[in-house]
């Protein structure tokens, strides 16, 4: 099992030196494509990979170089980076290299759930190890607010901010996991 993990990691890292990006970068460009307004900063972006503070940066200017990313203004905190996909790298991301697993993961049928739960606890415990975060969705979040009455407009109850159905989807660097029953 542990060699097949391996294997699969090897190949899955070999597929992504495409399209002149490297894997950290298809990574980022992953990740932005997932994350909401809170999340998008370098270091939310770091923790989440479990990446220092320094490779994120390099990774981030050559993005930035290829014109794939870019900065946008943060209304709470002028000061602090908010990083966006430009055109470039929502297009990279229609061709990303693998989007080939979906397609063989696609024909295992009924097997599907049980081999994405097992993936899901090795990628738990291997994130836990190397001190990468794993953000959740405002839905299954504890601060999520639904508006029964208005589907498109929930409500973020740490920062009051509006939520609409799109953004109730995306990984969030403040996600709170509900108490166990
Ligand atoms: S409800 Fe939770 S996951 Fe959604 S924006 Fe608020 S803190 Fe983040």
């Amino acid at each position: 099992m542990t060699s097949l993990v391996d294997r699969l990691g090897r190949a899955v890292h070999c597929l992504q030196f495409a399209d002149g990006l490297n894997p950290a970068q298809w990574a980022v460009l992953r990740y932005l494509g997932r994350a909401n307004r809170y999340s998008r900063t370098p270091t939310a972006i770091s923790d989440y990979l479990g990446t220092t503070r320094g490779t994120m940066s390099q990774t981030i200017k050559a993005l930035e170089a290829k014109g794939m990313i870019g900065r946008a203004t943060n209304g709470r905190d002028r000061r602090a980076v908010l990083l966006e996909l430009t055109g470039e790298g929502n297009a990279a991301l229609e061709n990303d290299p693998l989007h080939c697993v979906a397609s063989v993961a696609g024909a295992l049928g009924d097997e599907l759930d049980d081999a994405s739960r097992f993936l899901d606890r090795v990628v738990d415990c291997l994130q836990a190890k190397s001190g990468g975060l794993d953000y959740g969705v405002c839905t299954d979040c504890t601060h999520f607010c639904r508006n029964s009455f208005a589907p498109d407009v929930h409500r973020c109850g740490l920062t009051g901010d509006p939520l609409s159905v799109a953004d109730s989807t995306k990984i969030c660097v403040n996600y709170s996991e509900p108490a166990a029953p």
